[in-house]
């Protein structure tokens, strides 16, 4: 764990550097006030901050306070190290955003302790973070395919032509339903039926390029977001995928099931941005063709022409 330790003092500096050392940290020595400013300022720097109060340049207390006001992408632990062990100063030091104190001179175990705590607040921080961070994970997936869920691939595809229409680049959608699909229900059960639309979705998320974005749209209707595709491309893509569906059967169970899925294609390229609203009507329409027009096939939101049949 790196810790930067701002002290003036030369005595001090080299009797905490061979002691924090010792202790298994990554010392960075601040000889002011500015230093230390710049070494905790600096995006991703040091959690963990030693400081002297009295110090030339910047005090302890000042570091604290800019510390607090500034630094936004992750949490300094801050430990004043004063010689002023009065009530009041105390309170100031706290006020001012640190975290704790040790009194000049300082007992080397309770030193040791201290910075321990520091340490146990640190990693129980992480845990915070990871947890905020898997909540916000696990809100966005569909719970099923672990793909995206619809408000979160729809938010992606806003995101996607808001970021195309500042770029002039393009974007392509896919609407995918898979084909017949209340008969595998019927047939072989609700629990095949989901197993047949997590394998559908597992295909179809290895057969898209890494910067394409794949969501469950409905029950077993999915919605594919291609940024900076062109409509050629995206019918490749629509076709490419048709293909990993329809090209090998499904093995559910004992069972393998011959699985389709018809493809509605749509884009628009800049300067001519559709809304997202008309880009997933040209792409439902285009998809209510393909299915009109026997399943198992990709249509495209300008053409009546069939792009391809099986
Ligand atoms: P089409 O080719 O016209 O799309 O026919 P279809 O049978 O696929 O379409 P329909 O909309 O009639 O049926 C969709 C079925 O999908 C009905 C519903 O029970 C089933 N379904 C929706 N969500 C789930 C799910 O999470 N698990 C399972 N097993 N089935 C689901
Ligand atoms: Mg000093
Ligand atoms: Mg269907
Ligand atoms: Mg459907």
């Amino acid at each position: 764990m790196k810790i930067v330790v701002a002290e003036d003092n030369p005595v001090y500096q080299t009797l905490l550097k061979g002691l924090l050392k010792e202790w298994g940290y990554d010392v960075l020595i601040a000889r002011d006030g500015n230093e230390a400013w710049s070494m905790l300022s600096e995006s991703g720097g040091p959690r963990l901050a030693i400081l002297d109060w009295m110090m030339p340049a910047m005090e302890g207390i000042e570091i604290c306070r800019r510390v607090r006001a500034e630094v936004s992408d992750r949490y300094i632990y801050l430990l004043l190290l004063t010689a002023r062990a009065g009530g009041e100063d105390l309170v100031a030091g706290i006020e001012a955003g640190a975290d704790d104190y040790v009194t000049k001179p300082f007992k080397v175990p309770e030193l040791r302790a201290r910075l321990r705590a520091g340490l146990r607040i640190l990693a129980l921080q992480d845990e915070l973070i990871m947890a905020r961070e898997a909540l916000r994970e696990q809100a966005q997936r569909d719970g099923l395919t672990h793909l995206w869920n619809r408000n979160t691939i729809l938010q992606i595809l806003e995101q996607e032509l808001s970021r195309a229409s500042r770029n002039g680049s393009s974007v392509a959608v896919l609407m995918v339903d898979l084909d017949h699909f209340k008969q595998v229900n019927d047939t072989h059960g609700h629990a095949a039926g989901d197993a047949v639309l997590r394998e559908a979705a597992i295909r179809m998320a290895s057969g898209v390029r890494r910067h394409d974005f794949i969501g469950r749209y409905g029950g077993e209707e999915f919605l594919i977001v291609l940024p900076d595709a062109k409509a050629q491309g995206a019918l490749v893509q629509a076709e490419r995928l048709r293909e990993s569906i329809a090209g090998e059967a499904f093995h559910v169970d004992e069972l393998f099931l011959s699985v389709t899925a018809s493809f509605g294609v749509a884009w628009c390229d800049s300067p001519h941005l559709a809304e997202t609203e008309t880009l997933l009507r040209q792409a439902d329409a285009a998809l209510y063709r393909a299915k009109h027009k026997g399943r198992n096939r990709v249509e495209s939101s300008v053409s009546n022409e069939p792009v391809s049949a099986p």
